[in-house]
């Protein structure tokens, strides 16, 4: 499986199944909270990375597999992408075909930034749940804190996603990610505000770094602060997931250790209780030695961020602080 993994779980969507349709840190942002690292391909430009019909391949493969065991352990499939999954040109073709071969609803976890474009629009249309980003409510912030490639303003954005609401009769949860000093002042939050007043969410979901981010001073906010949020964006549809994910991590279709910690690591810090419980569960060898051994293939590394050990793939590039 390239790319598609897990299922993963997954704050808002229970255990999802991920699709990644797109290379590693391909996108048309470079936010200083990216769990993924600084973007190396920053490019607007919609296009097939992979061939469709593998990626859907995969699909199917991997719901075979749970069909097959009957556990029902999906409860979504979601497009997420280890960059901006609307690159993909053909994200509406494999929603889908993914709506004809899978019983689960289908998730888009997007950065919302391409919704000014009709076929961005229409390819979404299909899907029952769209998880757009919006962490700003000017365009300066925008700038400070997604870093957009020069195509992207920010008028454009906020309009595509106010149009998009106005055309999908589907599910659209908003997340705000707040970073301190840079999006969270009484000024930046109501501002926010008066966006989502036209975009009208069915949910907003408030979230702050909880993995080493691309930036290592990108922080959450203070805790007064988010009460503040809760006081201003918050009318009994605002939900707090700024919490650690529980759950496991699924280890289907690799067959060792190794392999298994290095592919979830490329898109998700883990924390060294999460990669020691991953481990476990091939239930051979020392786990000791497996970790030193990890270190030592020099693939993956330990950083420290928030006084909590991580560890994440060392080709993710971020700031000099966490070398
Ligand atoms: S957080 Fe998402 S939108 Fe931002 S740089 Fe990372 S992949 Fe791109």
């Amino acid at each position: 499986m390239k790319m598609v993994y897990g299922p993963v779980p997954s704050r808002r969507l229970g255990r999802s199944l991920g699709v990644n349709p797109i290379p590693l840190k391909t996108c048309n942002y470079s936010c200083v909270y990216c769990q993924l690292g600084r973007t190396a391909h920053v490019t607007n430009q919609r296009q097939d990375f992979f061939s469709p019909e593998e990626i859907l391949g995969e699909i199917r493969s991997a719901i075979e597999i749970k069909d097959g065991r009957g556990d029902g352990e999906i409860d979504f499939v979601t497009f997420i992408g280890e960059g901006e999954p609307t690159l993909c040109k053909s994200i509406g073709w494999l929603i889908r075909k993914t709506r004809e071969i899978a019983d689960v609803p289908v998730a888009v976890d997007t950065n919302g930034s391409l919704l000014y474009r009709e076929d961005v629009r229409n390819d979404l249309l299909q899907a029952d749940v769209v998880m757009p980003s919006l962490d700003a409510g000017t365009a300066e912030t925008f700038r400070k804190i997604n870093r957009p490639h020069h195509e992207i303003g920010f008028k454009k954005v906020v309009e595509g996603m106010e149009q998009f609401r106005q055309e999908y009769a589907g599910e659209i949860w908003l997340e705000v990610m707040l970073v301190k000093g840079i999006n969270d002042s009484e000024k930046e939050l109501k501002a926010i505000r008066s966006r989502l007043e036209k975009i009208k969410p069915d949910r907003i979901y408030i979230n702050v770094p909880i993995r080493p981010p691309a930036e290592s001073w990108a922080i959450p906010p203070d805790k007064e602060t988010i009460a503040l949020v809760h006081a201003i964006l918050g009318d009994g549809n605002v939900v707090d997931i700024a919490a650690e994910e529980t759950g496991e991590f699924s280890i289907e279709g690799f067959t060792n250790p190794e392999d298994a910690i290095l592919a979830i690591t490329r898109r998700h810090p883990m924390r060294e209780i999460q990669v020691i419980e991953t481990l476990k569960k091939f239930k051979a060898g020392n786990l000791h030695d497996d970790l030193k051994r990890l270190k030592e293939s020099g693939k993956i590394k330990k950083v420290k961020y928030r006084e909590k050990v991580f560890w994440l793939a060392v080709e993710g590039k971020r700031g000099k602080e966490y070398e």
